[in-house]
């Protein structure tokens, strides 16, 4: 089901002449001449459509630097003026819209912090009624798209239709390079139920390292994200919050200038065709896929049958490592990705215990007592 938000296009509320669309400045503002320094730097970069700047900052533990506060928003605004930058601050709180609001801020954004609960979003969107402001939504900290969506109709039902969520990626406990893993599935799901809703990706607070940043815009410039939040800092060796992952001006620079922007679509007409082509090669394979699945799972359940009729239980662990075993190698050989693989299959084996649960457990008229929904077996 699509979501049924009323929002203004993009270009309505951004200047959308830069491409990529580059949201830049430093994680915190820290002292008036380094947000400043930063700023004109940023802007004589030409790429940078608008400064952000945390100044009131959630910090994971107490005692360490939560910002500088409301004087920030004096630095900010004369950043602005100085520079013609629209300006952008993290808002956690009433009291941070109201201020916020009265210095003039240009884009509000909601960090991962607060997105996850839906009171302080709640507040957040009672404090903006009345107000024509843009607000971005970052992502939740944990990977729950509907609490993402959620916060995303209460802030649209304060009234505020210049909206766009940050796509800046999610804690997990395993450790991988990523500082949070990026899940783009979870944004691609969002885009799919709301084509309208521009996304941005925040590079910086997924890799936790400049060594990644470019990898990751590229793929969300390629996944047809709408601009990047990229955080930068004059000097960011010397940061007080985020030091690693903070780029110089220069340096956004030259990543940008790497960046390769594509077209969602093609006005080419030999393209389209080719584009058609390959696309009916794939859906054909596809029918093909999806036909074979139901045969397989036929002989499952004549499995089931055979099984209950023996009082044999439905998993035979030795069965199933075969099979993994087999299709890893086959899938190499392939040159498929064994991670996928092996995905797949733990699919497609969980659908055949759960046909042969049913089977099992029906009663002598045939009718399912206990019917599961899909279940997804973990390794
Ligand atoms: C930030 O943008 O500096 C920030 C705190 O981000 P997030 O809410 O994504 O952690
Ligand atoms: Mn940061």
């Amino acid at each position: 089901m699509k979501l049924n938000l009323n929002i203004q296009p993009l270009n309505s509320w951004i200047d959308t002449k830069n491409e990529p669309l580059l949201i830049s400045g430093p994680c915190s503002a820290e002292t008036e001449e380094q947000l400043l320094t930063t700023a004109h730097l940023l802007a004589a970069t030409g790429k940078v459509s608008v400064l952000r700047a945390g100044i009131w900052k959630p910090r994971t533990r107490p005692g360490e630097f939560e910002g500088i506060g409301s004087i920030g928003l004096e630095w900010l605004n004369r950043a602005k003026k100085e520079t013609g930058l629209p300006i952008a601050v993290e808002v956690a709180n009433a009291k941070h819209v109201e201020e916020a609001l009265a210095a003039g801020v240009d884009i509000l954004w909601i960090g991962a912090r607060s997105t996850v609960n839906p009171f302080t979003v709640q507040e957040i969107a009672d404090a903006l009624q009345g107000h024509d402001v843009p607000v971005l939504i970052k992502n939740p900290i944990n990977p729950d798209l509907q609490l993402w969506i959620g916060a995303i109709e209460r802030i649209n039902r304060a009234g505020i239709t210049k909206i766009g969520a940050i796509h800046r990626g999610f804690s997990s406990y395993e450790k991988t390079s990523f500082r949070n893993e990026p899940m783009w599935e979870l944004a691609i799901q969002l885009k799919t139920l709301c084509p309208e809703l521009p996304i941005f990706n925040d590079p910086s607070h997924i890799c936790g390292n400049r060594e990644l940043i470019p990898y990751i815009s590229q793929k969300a410039l390629d996944l047809d994200m709408q601009g990047l939040m990229i955080e930068s800092h004059v000097d960011p060796t010397v940061a007080w919050t985020d030091a690693k992952q903070q780029l110089t001006p220069a340096a956004l620079v030259e990543l940008v200038d790497k960046l390769t922007v594509r077209e969602p679509e093609s006005a080419n007409e030999d393209f389209k065709d080719h584009l058609t082509t390959l696309r009916e090669s794939i859906d054909k394979i596809d029918d093909i896929l999806l036909q074979k699945l139901g045969e397989r799972m036929a002989i499952v359940a004549k499995i089931g049958e055979y099984k209950r009729d023996n009082q044999v239980t439905i998993l035979q662990v030795n069965r199933w490592d075969a099979i993994i075993k087999k299709g890893t190698a086959f899938a190499k050989a392939l040159k498929l990705d064994v991670n996928f693989t092996e995905k797949f299959l733990e699919l497609v084996h969980g659908e055949s215990i759960r046909r042969q649960t049913e089977i099992m457990n029906a009663n002598k008229a045939g009718e399912v007592i206990a019917a599961e929904k899909h279940v997804e077996v973990k390794a």
